[in-house]
């Protein structure tokens, strides 16, 4: 049997980051930049200009009187010169005239007959200067995280229209079950509805994949190598669910054989153990179990990382935090497992409270959690009063 740190470091081995391709930098949120960092093409702000309304004038008139000349307004004509013992009224962000060195808040200023009074200023105060913020030419980080919308702001500040990001890794999803229908149809005998399918799907959009749910293949081999043969010509990545056992009707671990090269790993895993895993010419094709829950903790654990580094990302991505439980729930000794929990925030510290039953079949649990909690190999049950390390996947209330 392989840890999961054994079998993630042979997946991740797997994979190289997608090409690039450029996007409208509107368009860029979630992406990953290409470049991990940018020269500025301009100083932002291109100009020095006011950050306050008011008048701008020259420090070194103390608090003599000054003329009014004329005005500065943003996206306006150019101020006359300010010279010494006159101002100009100055909004935020207009470009400070000529000559001005300070700007005085209009609150702080008292005009009357084209003239204005003001205390003695400091030099420079509400005077922003040219490159303020990122000075042209400076290496601007673009970190190796999706992008934000503060980072689409400030690409768009320094008039950047296009960049070149990551391209979404391709992922094929395929369910295979003779027992599986469509939601909307009606159930007959022994049949339920295919969960795996969308919720993948899903996950991978999450994970910043772009998926293509394959036709459903029942549990015939044929069907299954059509699918799969299928799905490697564009895709990425294909991962299929249900069949990876070794019951009488499972075969999509012989047709990855057939089309390609088979790793079966039995993997130290709770919920999850079987995972096939090979190559179809160059695509890299994984088998999960078909027990919804089981199918999204291995996605979580192993796929989405994978997905991450074809995007140049690293590591899952989700915050972990200590959590203390409260209950006893016992787990298979020789595997990690990975429990669904709600966890809460009391002050300073982090309860975990299970969502529900731990079966690899409830999805109910697993939808209603808010973190995996990481249970180590070697524990037979969750200790009451002990915590541990809780990966989140979404917000705390
Ligand atoms: P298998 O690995 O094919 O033996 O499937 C294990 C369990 O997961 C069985 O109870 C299947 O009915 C169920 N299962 C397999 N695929 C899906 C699916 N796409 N949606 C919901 N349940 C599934
Ligand atoms: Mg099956």
């Amino acid at each position: 049997m392989l840890t999961v740190d054994e079998a993630l470091a042979r997946l991740l081995d797997s994979v190289r980051p997608t090409d690039g391709e450029k996007v409208a930098v509107a368009d860029a949120l979630g992406r990953v930049s290409v470049e991990s960092s940018l020269p500025a093409p301009i100083d932002v702000p291109p100009f020095a200009n006011s950050a306050m309304d008011g008048f701008a004038l020259r420090a070194a008139d103390g608090d003599a009187a000054r003329r009014v000349i004329g005005e500065s307004r943003a996206g306006g004509p150019r101020a006359p010169i300010v010279e010494a013992g006159t101002a100009v009224r100055i909004m935020t962000g207009a470009p400070m005239p000529d000559g001005a060195d300070t700007v005085v808040p209009i609150e702080d200023a008292e005009e009357r007959a084209g003239m204005v009074v003001v205390a003695a200023p400091s030099f420079g105060t509400h005077h922003r200067a040219a490159g303020l913020d990122v000075r042209r030419g400076q290496l601007v980080p673009l970190p190796r995280s999706p992008i934000t919308p503060s980072a689409i702001g400030l690409l768009a500040a320094m008039g950047i229209a296009h960049i070149d990001v990551r391209r979404h890794p391709r992922v094929a999803i395929l369910s295979t079950g003779d027992e599986l229908r469509d939601p909307g149809s009606s159930l007959g005998h022994g049949e339920i509805y295919d969960a795996n399918a969308p919720a993948l799907a899903a996950a991978v959009i999450e994970a910043g994949g772009e998926p293509t749910i394959l036709e459903r293949a029942r549990d015939e081999p044929d069907a299954i190598e059509a699918r799969v043969r299928r799905g490697v010509e564009t895709a990425d990545l294909l991962i299929a669910s249900g069949g990876v056992s070794v019951g009488d009707h499972d075969h999509v671990r012989g047709v990855i054989e057939r089309l390609g090269a088979l790793d079966f790993w039995r993997i130290a895993i709770q919920p999850g153990k079987p995972l096939a895993f090979g190559r179809v010419g160059e695509v890299p094709v994984i088998g999960l179990p078909g027990n919804p829950v089981s199918a999204l903790v291995t996605f979580e654990i192993f796929v989405r990382p994978m997905l991450r580094a074809m995007l140049g990302l690293i590591g899952d991505g989700r915050l972990r935090v200590a959590a203390r439980v409260t209950e006893t729930i016992g787990k298979d000794p020789t595997r990690r497992a990975y429990l669904r929990m709600r966890i809460e925030r009391d002050v300073d510290r982090y309860h975990a409270i299970a969502a529900g039953g731990q079966g690899s079949s409830q999805l109910l649990p697993l939808a209603s959690a808010n973190a995996l909690l990481i249970v180590p190999e070697g524990v037979a049950a969750t200790e009451p009063g002990c915590s541990y390390e809780a990966m989140l996947l979404g917000g705390i209330t």
